[in-house]
C-alpha cells in the first residue's frame, strides 16, 4: 500500500483550498460571461495540474489578477458644471481659453448623457404599468408605455429606448422573445425583467441570455429605482468618454497635468498618469503573453487594477516622445487604446480576454503636436497651453507656488514674504523657461534652505523677507545672463527666434568664409527643414549679390560655415531663413550685426518673407533673453496685433516685408 507522506498531504489540502477560495472568489466576482469563461477553464486546467508545476502558480496568479480586476467598479461622476468651473478656477490662475474649452467639452458630455434616458415599461396588467411608469417619471426619466410583448416591439421600431422594463410572463409575446428581439437592435437597450417567484429559473436564464437584471414580484419599488438608476449611471458614463479625445499641447511646466487633476477632481474620479517617453515596446502597454517566463500585464491594465474602478481620468503623458526605436505601430496602439470604438474590447496580451476601456477619460499630453501622427491626431481635440508671460509668473508664484511650497517645507506658520524684487530676480537670473517647472525648483530649494535656517539659528522670530540679496545668498550667483542680447556688434553672427517643443527659443546663427570648393557646411544639429533654409538663404544672396554690394563670385574658391550653436538641441523648422540671409549677408559685406535685434521669418528664393507660426512664444522668448527689437515677417502683424500688451512689453516689433527692412533693423545704425 501506498502512504502519502505527512508533507504532501498538507500540501494537497493546501491546494485543495487555494482552489476553492478561487471557485468562490470566480462566483463572488460575477465576472462578465466570456472572461468567466475564461476564469472556469482556467480553474478546471488546475484542478488536474501538479501543484508543484511552475504553470500552476502562473495559472493561479493569472485567476487571482482577473478577479482583482475592476469589471464592474466605477465611481459616480458629478457632474456639477458650477463646482467644475470653481475647481479649474481656483486650482489655475489665468489659462483663461484652456478653461473654456475644458467647460465647454464638460458641458456637451454632460447634456448627451443625461439628456434622452428613455424607459419602455411592458405589463399586461395596466395598474402595474400605470405604477410602473409613474415612479419612474417622478424620477426624471422619459417613459413610454406597451400592453404586451408585440406593442412593445412596434414602440422599439418607431423610439429609442435605453432600458426596457418587462414583465416576463405576458400573453401574445413574453418577456424572452421580447429580449430575444431587442437584442438584436442597434443601439441595444438594457433589458431589466420582472417574474413572480414561480420562475425564478426562467429568469437566471434570461440573465444568460443577455438581461441586465430581474427583480422579483412584488416589486419592491426602491430596489426598482435603484437598478434604474445604476443603468443609467452606467449609459451616463458611458456616452461621457464618447467625445473625441483631449490632448493638452504646450510646453513643459505650462500647467498641462496639474489641469488633468483638476478635471479629475471637479468630476470626482480617480487620476492616473503615465508617461510614454522613451517607450521601446509594445508590450510595456499592452503586456506579454503568459506563454514568456514572468509575463506580466501592460500599463495601462496594471494601472487600471491599482486604482481599482474602470473610469478613471487617465492621462497618458509626453505621447510624441515614444522612443524612435518602438518596435511595432505607436500611432495603432494609442488608437486601440484611446478610440472609445476600439477601447471597448481592449485585450492586454496577459489578461488574453478583453476589458472595456470606455469608461475611461483619456487624457494626452504632449510638447508638440506636429510630431503626431495624422490618424492619431486626428481622434484628438487638441487644446493648447500657451508658454506664460513674465508677470504671469510672478503671479502664479506669488499666490500657488510660494505657499504650496511652504506647505510641503512646513513653513506655513513663518510669516516669509518674498518682495517684488526678488521674485523678479527668481524668474529672471535664475530660470529661463516657457513654463514653470524651474521656477517651482527653485522655489522648493530657497523654502528648504531656510527651514535649515530655522532649525539651525533657531530662529524665534517668525517674520522674514526674501528679498534679492538674500536670494543670492541663498541660490548662489545668477544662473541665467542676456548674454546673447547683451553681446556688442558682430560681423556675420545674428540672433533668431525659433520655436521648439520647449516654447520659443533664441538662437544665434554663425556665419564664416574661407578658401575651399563652393561647399555649405551646416553644423549644430539642424534638421533637413533648417538645413533647405540655410541653403535656399545662401543661393538668394548669390543670385541677388550686386543689390548688397557683395561680389557676385564670393562663392568661388571658398567655403561657407554656417554654425547655431547649443547642439544639444535638435532645431528645425523654416523660421530661422532670415536670420542666416541676414548673418551671411553681414559676413560678405563685413557689416557688424546688432545682436539685441531678433529675427524671425521663412525666406523664399525670390527674397519673400513669408509668415511663422508661434509668434507669441517667440516674443515671450525674446523678453526673457532681453533683447530690444523683434523683426516679425509682415504678415503675421495680425497675430501680433491681437497678443496681450504684457507680450509685447519691453519690445519694439517691427514687420518686415523685404529683406532689406531686416537688413536696416540688424546693420543700420542703432
Ligand atoms: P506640465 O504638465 O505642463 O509639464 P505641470 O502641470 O506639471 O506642467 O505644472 C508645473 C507646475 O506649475 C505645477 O506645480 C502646477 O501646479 C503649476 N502651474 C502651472 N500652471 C499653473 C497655473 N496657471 N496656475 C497655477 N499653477 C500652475
Amino acid at each position: 500500500m501506498f502512504w502519502k507522506s505527512d508533507h504532501a498531504e498538507k500540501e494537497e489540502a493546501q491546494t485543495d483550498t487555494d482552489l476553492d477560495d478561487l471557485r468562490k472568489g470566480i462566483e463572488k466576482a460575477k465576472l462578465p460571461t466570456p472572461v468567466n469563461l475564461v476564469a472556469q477553464k482556467e480553474l478546471e486546467r488546475l484542478e488536474k495540474m501538479d501543484a508543484s508545476s511552475p504553470d500552476y502558480t502562473i495559472g493561479l496568479n493569472y485567476i487571482d489578477y482577473l478577479l482583482a480586476l475592476p469589471w464592474h467598479a466605477f465611481t459616480d461622476d458629478n457632474l456639477d458644471l458650477k463646482r467644475a468651473e470653481n475647481i479649474l478656477e481656483s486650482h489655475h490662475h489665468g489659462l483663461q481659453l484652456v478653461k473654456e474649452r475644458i467647460a465647454e467639452y464638460l458641458a456637451v458630455r454632460t447634456l448627451s448623457s443625461v439628456a434622452d434616458f428613455q424607459v419602455l415599461v411592458v405589463d399586461d396588467e395596466e395598474i402595474a404599468r400605470t405604477n410602473l411608469a409613474y415612479v419612474l417619471k417622478k424620477d426624471g426619466y422619459r417613459v413610454l408605455t406597451a400592453a404586451n410583448g408585440l406593442e412593445a416591439v412596434e414602440v422599439l421600431k418607431q423610439h429609442h429606448c435605453d432600458l426596457v422594463l418587462t414583465d416576463l410572463k405576458m400573453k401574445e409575446m413574453d418577456g424572452i422573445q421580447l429580449l430575444e428581439y431587442a437584442r438584436e437592435l442597434e443601439p441595444r437597450p438594457e433589458i431589466v425583467l420582472i417574474t413572480g417567484y414561480a420562475t425564478v429559473s426562467s429568469a437566471v436564464d434570461a440573465l444568460q441570455k443577455g438581461a441586465a437584471h430581474y427583480l422579483p414580484k412584488p416589486i419592491d419599488l426602491e430596489e426598482l429605482r435603484a437598478t434604474v438608476r445604476g443603468i443609467h449611471q452606467k449609459k451616463v458614463h458611458l456616452t461621457m468618454t464618447r467625445s473625441p479625445v483631449l490632448c493638452f499641447a504646450g510646453p513643459p511646466g505650462t500647467g498641462k497635468t496639474s489641469v488633468g487633476c483638476s478635471i479629475a477632481q471637479a468630476l470626482q474620479r480617480e487620476f492616473v498618469r503615465i508617461s510614454l517617453a522613451g517607450l521601446r515596446d509594445e508590450a510595456e502597454l499592452r503586456g506579454h503573453r503568459r506563454t514568456y517566463v514572468g509575463a506580466m500585464p501592460g500599463r495601462i491594465i496594471s494601472e487600471i487594477k491599482r486604482v481599482g474602478v474602470r473610469n478613471p481620468v487617465f492621462m497618458l503623458d509626453e505621447i510624441d516622445k515614444i522612443g524612435q526605436d518602438f518596435r511595432g505601430d505607436p500611432a495603432s496602439v494609442l488608437l486601440e487604446i484611446l478610440d472609445p470604438e476600439q477601447n471597448q474590447r481592449f485585450v492586454d496580451n496577459y489578461l488574453d480576454v478583453p476589458f472595456d476601456l470606455s469608461g475611461v477619460m483619456f487624457i494626452a499630453t504632449a510638447n508638440a503636436v506636429e510630431k503626431l501622427p495624422e490618424p492619431l491626431l486626428d481622434r484628438m481635440e487638441v487644446i493648447h497651453f500657451p508658454s506664460y508671460t513674465a508677470r504671469e509668473k510672478r503671479m502664479i508664484a506669488k499666490h500657488y507656488l510660494i505657499p504650496r511650497q511652504m506647505r510641503e517645507h512646513a513653513l506655513t506658520s513663518r510669516k516669509i514674504e518674498f518682495t517684488e524684487g526678488a521674485l523678479n530676480k527668481l524668474i529672471e537670473n535664475y530660470t529661463l523657461e516657457a513654463g514653470l517647472r524651474n521656477l517651482e525648483r527653485q522655489i522648493a530649494t530657497v523654502c528648504r534652505k531656510l527651514a535649515r535656517i530655522y532649525v539651525r539659528d533657531e530662529k524665534d522670530d517668525p517674520e522674514l523677507k526674501v528679498d534679492e540679496s538674500l536670494l543670492e545668498s541663498l541660490l548662489g550667483p545668477r544662473k541665467f545672463t542676456h548674454e546673447i542680447a547683451s553681446a556688442g556688434r558682430q560681423v556675420g553672427v545674428t540672433t533668431g527666434l525659433v520655436w521648439t517643443e520647449f516654447g520659443g527659443e533664441i538662437i544665434s546663427v554663425e556665419a564664416g568664409i574661407m578658401k575651399g570648393s563652393q561647399q555649405l557646411i551646416l553644423t549644430g544639429s539642424l534638421g533637413s527643414v533648417l538645413r533647405e533654409s540655410a541653403q535656399t538663404a545662401l543661393s538668394y544672396i548669390r543670385s541677388h549679390a550686386e543689390d548688397f554690394s557683395i561680389d557676385p563670385d564670393f562663392f568661388s574658391g571658398s567655403d561657407i560655415h554656417i554654425h547655431i550653436p547649443s547642439g544639444a538641441v535638435t532645431k528645425d523648422g523654416p523660421s530661422a531663413g532670415v536670420t542666416i540671409a541676414v548673418a551671411l549677408i553681414s559676413l560678405l559685406t563685413r557689416k557688424p550685426a546688432r545682436r539685441d535685434v531678433a529675427l524671425t521669418g521663412e525666406l523664399t528664393l525670390s527674397g519673400r518673407i513669408l509668415p511663422v507660426s508661434g509668434i507669441r512664444d517667440k516674443l515671450l522668448a525674446a523678453q526673457r533673453a532681453g533683447v530690444k527689437v523683434v523683426v516679425l515677417p509682415k504678415a503675421n502683424a495680425v497675430d501680433a496685433m491681437s497678443l496681450e500688451p504684457d507680450v509685447t512689453d519691453s519690445l519694439e516689433v517691427v514687420f518686415a516685408e523685404a529683406v532689406q527692412t531686416l537688413l536696416e533693423a540688424v546693420l543700420g545704425q542703432s
